[in-house]
Formats: structure tokens, C-alpha cells, sequence
């Protein structure tokens, strides 16, 4: 959600005459966006923030602004603490930035600007952005959250959960995809509550409208909440042709009493319930999910609860956090507060069991022919097979189920003319490694969109 942020913070200021740059010492303007969800994120911030003091003494002309979730959340407090900023933008400020920033080029003033109103429903910027050639993009779909979950910062920092129009949705996907975007991630903190609120269309109407973009070859959306869940999505990640075969299901704990605590209004056997519905619907779909561990009160017995679950799902990936106090969380005033010493063990004993997961699912694609979307050249091009014919280019993208696949294609970056990024690449998977594939294209020139059933007309 932040990338997509960045990427409109940059449109509105590219409408300012502004240009992006990588260097950070020649910018006239800096702007940090900023995340809250942990302890540890926005440490980071303010630490990044800190050693930008160094930059403006050199250059005191520098602008430097800090938006997003730590500045919504701390608001002018970090004018305090943090002398050299200019503008501190909260998270629906976005869009006041072509009148915040003339503002204090013109008056060299200071400015806090976190109001949290009922959003507008404003269609995207674009910049130039979309000439990088990139292949996939976010692309907001709801802002905020109404769940209350008591671990949680996002409601008290992103505002009340609103839907966007389907029409802005849909023209911004259609822009993208005119800019060479193939695949879209639609965002939101619940996506099956979309449009609810505003009586819009359903989440699953939506996929099918973003289905029927032509040029579009595939989406992929997150996050679901698991108590709405149901048996529409996961008829739709069956039949909509595009929709990408993953899911991400944050189940957050394995244990009753602690999913209670944490107010996420599911039980361990709804949750499973509705993973065996959805692995009966969608054989082959990959799951993953998110877990706290260190919860206010969680127990030996809870956490075994949670490791248990996981060895029920078999997730084929998992975000795994220690828990940490956030501002405004009720689950700050919880108590039985686990130490530091015990979350971190507890994250290694659970991330070492899903390594094993992890290792399982891309093991078990070995053999398998799946289409992957070519993302670009690899960062890794130098390493892999010693008998890779010369000159080869190392390739990366990723299967349906969000696997990446790593490939040599024997030709080279400026005569390549039968793979290119955004291409669908039929490939032999003959390799696993714990976080990634090794595959081998099939199938290069006349590989075609990745869509459901492809398998059954494959060469
Ligand atoms: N809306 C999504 C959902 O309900 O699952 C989650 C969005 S949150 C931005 C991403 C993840 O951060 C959560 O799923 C949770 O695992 C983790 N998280 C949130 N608050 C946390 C906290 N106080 N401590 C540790 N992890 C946290
Ligand atoms: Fe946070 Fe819960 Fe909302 Fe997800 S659903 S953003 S965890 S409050």
C-alpha cells in the first residue's frame, strides 16, 4: 500500500515540475514515506529522518517532508523531535500535496497536515513512472479498515474503511495496461468487504469486471480477511480466467483464545473450514499467511495451537512478526505481556517448521510445466549453472501461484527478442531452492496468457 502511495506521491509532485532521481544528495526535495504497522518500522523511519539532518546543513534550500502512517500518527510531534523537516503530510494528504508544497518553496514556513476526513474518491495520478517498463503494479482499491483488530495500528492511522468507485479502478487499471502493465495486485486491508459500505458492486463483480481489460493477463489482490471469506470469493478464484491461483489468509494464531484477544471474530475451525472449501474448489492454489507470535498472553499451549494449524495448512508462505505495542492498540493495555527473549524464540521455531513448508510446495513443482510472467532480467544473472550455454541472459518471474522461477534463455539482453518482461513463458520447472525455482522455457514463441486451463491446450 505504501508503494502505491509513493507512486501518487511522485505523480503529484512530477505535475509540480518535480523529476525523481536515485541520488539522494542532488534532490531539492526529499519525502519519506513512512510505516507504523510495527515498532521496528518506525524506528527505522525515524532513524532514516535523523540522517537527513547532515544533507540539509549542506543544502539548506532542501525540502524534506515526511508523509504516511508514523506521520499521521505522530502528527506535529515530529517537528519536535525532528528540526529539519518541512512538512509532515498524514495519510489522506496525499492529495492536498500540489497545494502543500508551493506553499513552502514560496515561505520557507513549516507545515502539519493530518486531517482524517471522510476520503474523496479521486482518480489515480500517473507519472511518467509506467516508461520504467515494469510489469505489474498495485492499484488501491480501499482505503482504511473498520475491524478494530486490538494488535493493530491501521484504523487509528488510515481512517475508517472506504471502497473506491469501480470506474476509477477500472480506468486506472486500463491506463496502466496501456503503459505495458500485465498484472495488477488490487489493494485493501479486507477486500471481500469491497463496496459494502458504499453499495457498490462485490468484490467478486469486481474481479470480473478487472477480468474482462483486455491486455490484462493477470490478477492477484490481497488482503482477505478470513471471517469474510466465503464460498463466492473462492468461486471466483476458480472461474475468473485471470485471477492468479494464490491467496493470502492472514490467520494471525492458531489458538481460539488468543484469536478472541486479538478481536479477529474467526475460530481455528471456521478457518480451516474455509481453507479445506477453498484447496476442494481450487486444487493446486497456493496459500499463504501472516502470524503474530508473542501475543499479550499467549501461552506454550497457544503457540503450540498455532504450530499445529500450521502443519494442518501447509502453507506454501508465510509473513511471521513478533508482536509489538502499537499507539492507540488496545492490546497495549493487555497484559501478560510476552519478553522479547521468548517472541524471538518462538519466531524461529515457527519459521524453521515453515521453512520445511516452504521447501515441500516448490520441491513438489519439479517436473510441472507452468507459464510464468517474465518480470525481467534477473539481479542474480551472474550465478546459477555452470553448463549454461554462452551468451545467456538470466531471466526471473513468476508462476500463477506466485512462485518465482529463475531461467537462462540463451541469447542476450539487446537481441532478445522472443523474451521480454511482461511476456507469458511456458517453462519446466527442474530445480527447487528454499525461496525460489529453477525452470527451463518449453515453449518461447508461442507462449500465450497464463490462464486458467491453459495446461490442457499446452504442446
Ligand atoms: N488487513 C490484514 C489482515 O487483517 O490480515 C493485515 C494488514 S497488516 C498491515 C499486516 C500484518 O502485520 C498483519 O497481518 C499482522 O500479522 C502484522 N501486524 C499488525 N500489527 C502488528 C503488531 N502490533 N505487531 C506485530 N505484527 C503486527
Ligand atoms: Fe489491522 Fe485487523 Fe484491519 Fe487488518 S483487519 S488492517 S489487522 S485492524
Amino acid at each position: 500500500m505504501n508503494v502505491y502511495d509513493s507512486e501518487q506521491i511522485a505523480a503529484r509532485l512530477a505535475a509540480l515540475g518535480y523529476q525523481q532521481t536515485g541520488i539522494l544528495e542532488i534532490a531539492d526535495l526529499v519525502i519519506v514515506n513512512t510505516c507504523t504497522i510495527r515498532a521496528k518500522a518506525e524506528q527505522k523511519a525515524f532513524s532514516f529522518l535523523g540522517r537527513l539532518a547532515g544533507l540539509k546543513i549542506k543544502k539548506p534550500g532542501l525540502i524534506i517532508g515526511v508523509g504516511g502512517c508514523v506521520a499521521q500518527q505522530e502528527g506535529e510531534k515530529i517537528l519536535r523531535r525532528v528540526p529539519h523537516i518541512d512538512l509532515v503530510f498524514g495519510t489522506q494528504a496525499i492529495d492536498r500535496l500540489p497545494l502543500l508544497i508551493p506553499k513552502i518553496e514560496d515561505k520557507r514556513c513549516r507545515i502539519v497536515d493530518v486531517a482524517l476526513t471522510e476520503k474523496s474518491d479521486q482518480p489515480a495520478a500517473f507519472s511518467d513512472r509506467r516508461l520504467d517498463g515494469s510489469v505489474s503494479s498495485f492499484v488501491t482499491i480501499m482505503r482504511g479498515c473498520d475491524n478494530f483488530c486490538t494488535y493493530c495500528v491501521v484504523p487509528h492511522v488510515r481512517g475508517r474503511e472506504t471502497s473506491r468507485h469501480p470506474d476509477h479502478i477500472l480506468e486506472e487499471i486500463r491506463g496502466l495496461v496501456q503503459s505495458g502493465v500485465k498484472e495488477v495486485t488490487l489493494l485493501g486491508q479486507n477486500v471481500n468487504s469491497y463496496g459494502k459500505k458504499e453499495g457498490l458492486c462485490s468484490f467478486p463483480e469486481l474481479l470480473s469486471c478487472v477480468n474482462s481489460i483486455e491486455g490484462l493477463l493477470r490478477i492477484r489482490f490481497t488482503t482477505s480477511h478470513p471471517k469474510d471469506f466465503g464460498s463466492d470469493l473462492i468461486n471466483a478464484l476458480k472461474t475468473t480466467e485471470k485471477v492468479c491461483d494464490h491467496i493470502h489468509l492472514p490467520v494471525q494464531s492458531g489458538s481460539d483464545r488468543i484469536l478472541k484477544r486479538m478481536n479477529r471474530k474467526y475460530t481455528r475451525a471456521l478457518y480451516l473450514d474455509k481453507i479445506m472449501e477453498l484447496k476442494d474448489t481450487c486444487p493446486g492454489i497456493a496459500v499463504t499467511s501472516d502470524i503474530i507470535v508473542g501475543f499479550p498472553g499467549e501461552t506454550e499451549a497457544d503457540f503450540n495451537e498455532t504450530m499445529d494449524l500450521m502443519k494442518m495448512v501447509e502453507f506454501d508462505g508465510l509473513f511471521a512478526f513478533v508482536y509489538s505495542d502499537r499507539p492507540n492498540a488496545p492490546a497495549v493495555q493487555f497484559k501478560n505481556k510476552i519478553s522479547e527473549e521468548k517472541k524471538i524464540k518462538r519466531l524461529q521455531t515457527l519459521l524453521e517448521l515453515q521453512e520445511n513448508f516452504t521447501r515441500m510446495k516448490n520441491q513438489a513443482q519439479v517436473g510441472s510445466v507452468q507459464p510464468i510472467l517474465v518480470e525481467g532480467i534477473s539481479k542474480k544473472q551472474s550465478s546459477g549453472s555452470v553448463n549454461r550455454p554462452q551468451p545467456t541472459v538470466q531471466w526471473t518471474g513468476r508462476t500463477s501461484t506466485n512462485k518465482i522461477v529463475n531461467f537462462f534463455h540463451n541469447d542476450n539482453p539487446q537481441n532478445c527478442a522472443d523474451i521480454f518482461p511482461g511476456k507469458i513463458v511456458r517453462t519446466k520447472i527442474e530445480k527447487a531452492y528454499a525461496h525460489s525455482l529453477w525452470g527451463k522455457p518449453v515453449e518461447v514463441k508461442s507462449a500465450s496468457a497464463g490462464l486458467k486451463g491453459e495446461e490442457s491446450y499446452a504442446a
